[in-house]
């Protein structure tokens, strides 16, 4: 078979293959394909043969062409995109980078390599802060490759067609890549890697261009091969007709009840302001750690409290659960000064920090309490990582001392998730982190690629664990809500009003879908949704069944 991937039989009878994927946008399109030409290739490490000097200049002089092109790209582009280019072509005259590229070649590297070991560590630091953050590592890959690409005199022209109706098909397409595209020319794409709010998705919705991103077997496909992309049903379809294309869900009005709220997850006032014009009903998780990650020495009280004074103002009175910061592991802050670990996933993080400086989780609570009297916000506040109920109690204790009363913790551990009723009289709200609790329960290293299938958040585990932790919430009337990754799925964030949680928080691209889904079910039916998620056998049958049910 030529193909790795599903063969089904549509409902029009006729038989097809479908690559599963992530859709973006509503409506399908059939066309046939146009293979973008591979990326440039990242020549192995290699020590330098030319003198330091020389491949300084070769750096500089190819570092300022990628800017150039950017830029001219930027200034022919409009809107997000032109927006997009002219922050890329930025990260191409970035001096820091720069720096810690001619550092490298110091080092002995040659110039690819400098710039390529530059990118990696500037990425690695972009990949821990998590978030919005994470999501632009990519785009230093592509700096890098570009120079690189420059560097080393491979061509890395993209011919996107001019002229006739075809979906794009690629590893992944990069910003300056996007801007070429006429979407009258293509009218779909389809890559193999990127999620919901890399810049291709962002791109092709601001474009109106159907998409389905991360589709493995996308590479397998060939020009001539005839395609339906289907995003609503998230897949595609060799030799798809347009009437199998999955139906749109109805536009539901942004503003129309749901099942549970939908919150938005921030690391700063942009993000707040974005949950806002997504009509997110408040914000489930705010992590402060981001705001300091290059921070050199501890914020101040008044620091903290202007920043969060302005975050509180953009939310009016729409309530707002702000966490302590959460730091260690995959969000080093420098001014905590803790001691390198062997493992830091399993070392001092989040709440443990307060074991040896108190003071600072002290400050943190004080300035988010002056913040939330000055501004009159509805504020409540949580710990994360916390393992045992007694660290719930001692954070508690330590919010009311500084006069906050609505709290809660994260549940990210599989200890606490069973120690639940242990909470009772010490907190009013538990957030279930399922990116850290899917870590732990697995022993799987959330960073870890090779590993995202033990992390797949619609592993029937995970769920049945949060079906546990639902149950003992209940009993002793405490609400439960879920700010990890999870609840950015539409399918998956009914699951989760079925098994018992309250409400759910993702970032703000993600809001609208999971709002509309759980506009459109009702409480049966999301219960029917959990009970068959949680008795499958595998993530991939869990999100079948429902997708099978809901559709
Ligand atoms: C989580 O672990 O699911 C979570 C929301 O926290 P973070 O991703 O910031 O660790
Ligand atoms: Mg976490």
């Amino acid at each position: 078979m030529r193909y790795s991937f599903d063969i089904q039989q549509q409902e029009s009878g006729v038989v097809t293959r479908v690559l599963p994927g992530t859709g973006v946008g509503a409506a399908a399109v059939v066309a046939p394909v146009h293979r973008l030409a591979d990326r440039p290739i990242q020549p192995p490490p290699t020590r330098r043969k030319k003198s330091i000097e020389e491949e300084v200049v070769a750096l500089e002089q190819a570092a300022l062409a990628v800017q150039n092109l950017l830029q001219t790209r930027a200034s022919a582009a409009a809107g997000e995109i032109s927006a997009i280019l002219t922050a890329l072509s930025a990260f191409a005259a970035d001096p820091a980078l720069l720096m810690a590229a001619k550092a490298e070649i110091n080092n002995g590297w040659d110039s690819p390599t400098a710039i390529s070991r530059a990118a990696k560590s500037f990425a690695q630091m972009l990949q821990s802060a998590g978030g919005a953050f994470a999501e632009r590592a990519a785009d230093l890959d592509e700096i890098a490759l570009r120079i690189t690409a420059h560097l080393t005199n491979q061509e890395w022209s993209v011919e996107i067609p001019t002229s006739g109706r075809y979906v794009l098909v690629a590893e992944d397409l990069t910003p300056a890549d996007t801007s070429q595209i006429n979407p009258k020319i293509v009218v779909g794409v389809i890559t193999q890697k990127g999620g919901p709010t890399s810049h291709t998705s962002i791109i092709c919705r601001q474009m109106g261009i159907a998409a389905v991103v991360g589709c493995a077997a996308a590479l397998e496909l060939t020009n001539g091969d005839v395609v339906l992309v289907d995003p609503v049903g998230d897949r595609v379809v060799i030799d798809g007709n347009l009437n199998d294309a999955t139906a749109a869900l109805p536009i539901v009005d942004p503003d129309a009840a749901t099942l549970i709220p939908v919150y938005g997850n921030i690391g700063n006032q942009k993000d707040a302001k974005s949950v806002v014009a997504m009509h997110g009903a408040g914000v489930g998780l705010f992590r402060t750690e981001l705001l300091y990650l290059d921070a050199d020495s501890s914020p101040t009280i008044s620091e903290q409290r202007k920043i969060y004074e302005e975050v509180f103002t953009e939310l009016g009175n729409r309530p707002i659960v702000i966490r302590t910061l959460d730091a260690g592991s995959d969000k080093p802050l420098k001014f905590l000064n803790l001691a390198a670990e062997e493992n830091p996933a399993l070392g001092v993080r989040g709440w443990r920090i307060a074991g040896p400086q108190p003071q600072v989780i002290f400050d943190q609570l004080t300035a988010i309490k002056q913040a939330a009297d000055s501004t009159g916000a509805d504020v409540r506040v949580m710990a994360p990582m916390i393992s045992i109920p007694q660290e719930a109690h001692a954070f508690a204790a330590m919010a009311r001392e500084v006069g906050l009363h609505h709290i809660g913790i994260m549940i990210e551990t599989p200890a606490i998730a069973f120690a639940v009723r242990d909470l009772a009289g010490h907190v009013e709200f538990v957030s279930i982190g399922t990116n850290d609790l899917a870590q732990y329960l697995f022993a799987a290293d959330r960073q870890h690629n090779a590993l995202a299938d033990f992390l797949d958040p619609w592993q029937p585990a995970l769920l049945r664990t949060i079906n546990r932790i639902c149950d003992d919430a209940a009993r002793i009337k405490i609400s439960v809500g879920v700010c990890g990754e999870a609840a950015a799925d539409p399918l998956l964030a009914v699951v989760l009003a079925g098994i018992g949680v309250n409400s759910v928080s993702a970032a703000a691209p993600a809001i609208p879908g999971v709002r509309t889904r759980l506009a459109l079910v009702s409480f049966d039916q999301a219960k029917q949704a959990a009970d068959l998620a949680m008795k499958a056998t595998s993530a991939s049958q869990a999100k079948e069944l429902v997708k099978a049910y809901l559709n």
